[in-house]
């Protein structure tokens, strides 16, 4: 459902800084259906690959495919178009506190000129997966770390995305709300079949969810397998040293 090919991203060199290659040569698939994990240390690329498939930002070289479609080709009205097929959550939720919970989830439905009905229809059920219905009316200052999170996946489902992209979604939470917010992952994928590809710096996470994963270091993929596999074999350092802290 997503393949990068060849990508690479630099930045240019400002201030007298050098030029940052954030991301060399990256080739790597999503299928439909599947939870890919991207494994990595601060700054080896991986809040970059993310935002190279919504858009956000532009690769260098080489191409990334979302359902067939080269985002790298897009202008912002066709980028707009795939958007609504991918939906995002972030390591510090991204909610509006000055909206509740139900107009949190609400937001992307009335941005894209739904009505009021419809939005009823398609926000309580949403709620009701996330299991805050009960919170409905609360403002997310009276929300705990996981429920936060929980409001953001049900915005993030609003638009009946394909895919689901996770930037550090668990990094600011205990790991006990880590895990059942990881639950709530998998039945997303299992029970609507969204694919998700995460991003985290805990091979825990990977671990819990993931069916494959990639390994990112300075801007390129070191090691890419079966979940598995790469736990019961890393063939590479980096990956060895990320497996030193699971349980
Ligand atoms: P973290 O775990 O800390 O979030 P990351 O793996 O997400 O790190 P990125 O944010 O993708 O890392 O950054 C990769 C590299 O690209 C870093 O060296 C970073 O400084 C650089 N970089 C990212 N965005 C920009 C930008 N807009 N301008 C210049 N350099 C950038
Ligand atoms: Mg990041």
């Amino acid at each position: 459902l997503i393949r990068f090919e060849g990508v690479s991203k630099r930045f240019a060199a400002r201030r007298g800084q050098a030029e940052v290659r954030a991301l060399d040569g990256i080739d790597l698939a999503v299928p439909k259906g599947a939870i890919v994990g991207v494994i990595g240390r601060s700054g080896a690329g991986k809040s970059t690959l993310i935002r190279l498939v919504n858009g956000l930002e532009r690769p260098s070289s080489g191409s990334v495919v979302v359902d067939g479609v080269d985002v790298a080709g897009l202008d912002e009205a066709g980028l707009r178009g795939v958007r609504r097929s991918i939906g995002m959550i972030f390591q510090h939720f991204n909610l509006l506190s000055s909206r509740t919970v139900f107009d949190n989830v609400a937001l992307p439905l009335e941005v894209a000129g739904v009505g009021k009905g419809a939005i009823r229809q398609a926000v309580e059920p949403l709620l009701e997966l996330v299991g805050l219905s009960d919170k409905r009316d609360r403002y997310p200052a009276e929300l705990s770390g996981g429920q936060k999170q929980r409001v953001g996946i049900a915005r993030a489902l609003a638009t009946e995305p394909k895919v689901l992209l996770c930037d550090e979604a668990t990094s600011a939470l205990d790991p006990e709300t880590t895990s059942s917010i990881l639950q709530l992952l998998k039945r997303v994928n299992a029970e609507l079949g969204i694919t998700i590809l995460l991003i985290t710096h805990e091979m825990q996470v990977i671990k819990e969810i993931c069916d494959r994963v990639a390994v990112l270091e300075g801007g390129r993929i070191v090691e890419e397998g079966g979940v598995f596999d790469v736990l019961t074999r890393p063939r590479h350092p980096t990956t060895a040293s990320f497996l030193a802290s699971v349980t």
